[in-house]
């Protein structure tokens, strides 16, 4: 029933062009080095997914709201973050579409525009400090 409510929430948002040029979703495309427009959402991603218990946004739905240009909402979901970095994923899409390297760029990008995100409870003057690396194996492994 949650993915039903998620899914119907995802089909009713608005598309705008700005935002789906915006050059933060070029930046996830870039890199990670992935044509998320050949993404046909069957959901392949997300039924082989060992995490998708705790994530906010499941894989097909985070590739589907960036080639739409909903960057806000794919930053702010945890998804990223509990991402494990399996690779089942990127194995099983019929598309060849890289998504554990989506969620390694999400992941990125947040980090370095500073973008705001409830998981990320730490101290501009650390994030500024600390290299991404480091910050993205530590929260990977403390978030819920
Ligand atoms: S498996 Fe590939 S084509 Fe299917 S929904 Fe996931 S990213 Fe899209
Ligand atoms: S790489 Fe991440 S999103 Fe892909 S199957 Fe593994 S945990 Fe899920």
């Amino acid at each position: 029933m949650i993915y039903f409510i998620a899914l119907i929430q995802v089909i009713c948002m608005q598309i705008k062009t700005e935002e789906v040029l915006s050059d933060l979703i070029h930046k996830i495309i870039d890199i990670s080095g992935t044509n998320i427009w050949k993404c046909y959402q069957c959901g392949k991603c997300s039924a082989g997914c060992p995490m998708v218990d705790f994530m906010e946004l499941l894989p097909h739905q985070v590739i589907r709201l960036a080639q739409i240009g909903k960057w806000k909402e794919i930053c702010e979901a945890n998804t990223a973050w509990i991402c494990a970095a399996c690779l089942t994923c990127s194995v099983r899409c019929p598309r060849g579409i890289k998504i554990a390297e989506v969620m390694e760029a999400l992941r990125q990008v947040v980090l370095r525009n500073r973008l705001s995100n409830k998981r990320l409870n730490i101290s501009e003057e650390r994030i500024r400090r600390l290299p991404p690396i480091a910050l993205i194996s530590a929260y990977r492994k403390i978030l819920e």
